[in-house]
């Protein structure tokens, strides 16, 4: 039998596969896997341009199985199956994918099903494997063959039975070692999980031998197991069916299924988008801050299906950090992904989903709001922070975006109000927002500053966060009203502009004689028309609050 080397540039990208290209061993089975469902729509795609051949749903499925003596494991399909030359082109050439040739030839346009289209996914078996053996017999063909290899030396091919159409690849597992203990991969749970995590939307059946623990009819207390063949994945996802068939459960369980968070999302959002590009996506409003959320441990994103395979856990990317709280996932045909599948190459397609769902999100936030106040409150509880953290971080660029998502305390209405809601209550005659910042609202209603504003019979808006002030700052304005803090600068109310000269004429001695006594600690004392019923309040000059000083004092340097 004669055995071929693989060609010298296959040698060293076989290298290259095995040592760095996908960055978790166990993704070698979502490649096989994924290489038996294409086999299996190469089937259907003939029987849609063949009447001679019968796609018959039943008959098709994949099989995955693992002989714990022999430290193999089989995955085996009844899809189109290999040739000898397709065995030869195939798998004796890395990066040669039938499945990108098959899909021109056909003029499948789409090709939105297949998934294969790099030449590369098939070796990742030898991450886990020190040989693997590929057993084929190829659709309208009478023999079948069988190609192994121990991946560095090359291949052989050679004729074998095989009765039914289809491929069966068997994995010869690596010896363990201090670093991975391989056997792992012959566990049920493991398997299981594996194949849930990555490939449990596959469209065709992904089944296993499972042990099944009962207990025993006679005595109550011994149990007795058997075997039995389980479908492992669930096929169709959730996000692929229609809104209308699936109730408020179906996202929840779906929500604790994926561990998304350990709380109940406030609501989801589920899209569908059909247009220049083509995504689904379940988003979750969650409720409750992640412990580590406003920390650097804290890492945002979506996760990414391309087809219905996971290529990404978290793809941050997908998240503006403004919305990082939104968790979820997103499934594309559309994405053009590089040869490991674990890195995008061109994010044209990523920013465009990446936008669409910003916008999505806006909207739903702006819905929740206006129709669930209560439950916005919540979130707003949660998460308000970030979003003024979103306002101020962009330089107010994200202000159009932001500003009617966010809430301030009501000196007026006591509980939180948006800016347009106050805007619109405004008297003709008041000219600016104000606010007045402090520790608390108890606080801030006791302050000498504010006394005055309140007796004009404006309202003003309590800012208890250090961004708070940050942010309105960047905003600059609301609906083209300026934002003027009670305490800083002129508030221009009732000028009486002669009692304030009489007055510093006749005090001029007493501000001279606390300007003496302060002397570094206050810049300058001056007689103030804008208090009633204190005897005195602190101000600033210019842009910075006395809060704001504080903040700033407080950041390291
Ligand atoms: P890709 O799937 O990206 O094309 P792979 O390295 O995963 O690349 O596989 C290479 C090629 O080998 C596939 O395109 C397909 O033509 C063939 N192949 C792999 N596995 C199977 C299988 N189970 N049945 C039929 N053909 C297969
Ligand atoms: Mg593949």
């Amino acid at each position: 039998m004669e055995k071929k080397e693989f060609k010298a540039e296959s040698k060293r990208l076989l290298e290259m596969m095995v040592h760095s290209i996908y960055s978790q061993k166990e993704i070698f089975l979502r490649e096989l896997i994924s290489n038996a469902s294409d086999a299996m729509d190469k089937m259907y795609y003939k029987a849609l341009t063949d009447d001679t051949i019968d796609f018959d749903q039943e008959r098709f499925y994949i099989k995955i199985s693992a002989d714990k003596d022999k430290r193999t494991l089989t995955i085996t399909d009844t899809g189109i199956g290999m040739t000898k030359d397709e065995l030869e082109k195939n798998l004796g050439t890395i990066a040669e994918s039938g499945s990108l040739a098959f899909k021109r030839e056909h003029e499948i346009q789409d090709g939105h099903d297949m998934i294969g289209q790099f030449g590369v996914g098939f070796y990742s078996a030898f991450m886990v494997a020190q040989k693997v053996t590929v057993l084929s017999k190829a659709f309208g063909s009478d023999e079948a063959y069988q190609w192994q290899s121990d991946g560095v030396d090359g291949y052989t091919i050679q004729p074998a039975e095989k009765t039914e159409t289809g491929t069966m690849v068997t994995i010869q597992l690596k010896e363990n070692n201090d670093d991975e203990n391989y056997d792992a991969f012959l566990e049920e749970h493991r398997l299981k999980s594996i194949i849930k995590k990555y490939s449990d939307f596959i469209r065709y059946p992904i089944k296993m031998d499972v042990t099944v623990w009962k207990k025993k009819e006679d005595s109550s207390e011994d149990m007795e197991s058997h075997v039995e063949e389980q479908t492992v994945n669930s096929m169709v996802p959730i996000w692929r069916k229609n809104k209308n068939e699936l109730t408020d459960e179906d996202y929840l369980n779906f929500y604790s299924e994926k561990r998304y968070g350990f709380d109940k999302p406030l609501t989801h959002v589920h899209i569908k988008v059909d247009g220049t590009i083509r995504y689904h996506a379940i988003l979750f409003i969650p409720e409750t801050l992640p412990f580590n959320y406003y920390t650097k441990e804290f890492e945002k994103g979506l996760e990414l299906y391309s087809n219905g395979v996971l290529i990404m856990d978290k793809c941050p990317d997908l998240l503006p950090d403004t919305f990082s709280f939104v968790k979820g996932m997103v499934d594309s045909e559309d994405l053009s992904l590089n040869i490991s599948r674990e890195i995008l190459q061109q994010d044209r397609q990523l920013k465009m989903i990446a936008k669409n769902i910003k916008s999505k999100i806006k909207s739903e936030l702006k819905s929740l709001l206006k129709n669930e106040r209560e439950k916005y409150e919540t979130f707003y509880q949660s998460f308000g922070r970030q979003l003024k953290y979103g306002v101020y971080s962009n330089f107010g660029s994200n202000k159009e975006d932001l500003q009617d998502l966010l809430l301030f305390y009501s000196s007026k209405e006591k509980k939180l109000v948006t800016l347009e809601e106050y805007v619109s209550r405004m008297p003709e005659d008041q000219k600016v927002i104000y606010y007045a910042t402090g520790d608390s609202y108890a606080r801030i209603e006791k302050l000498p500053q504010t006394e005055l504003v309140a007796d004009q019979g404006y309202e003003i808006l309590y800012f208890t966060e250090d961004i708070d002030e940050f942010a309105i700052k960047m905003m600059r304005s609301y609906n083209d009203k300026a934002f003027q803090s009670v305490s800083s600068g002129d508030l221009d109310l009732n000028p009486e502009d002669e009692k304030k000269e009489e007055v510093t004429e006749d005090h001029q001695a007493l501000v001279t004689e606390m300007k003496t006594i302060l002397g570094d600690k206050v810049k300058d004392v001056r007689i103030s028309k804008r208090l009633k019923s204190h005897p005195i309040c602190l101000t600033t000059e210019g842009e910075v609050s006395i809060e704001m000083e504080k903040v700033l004092q407080s950041m390291p340097d």
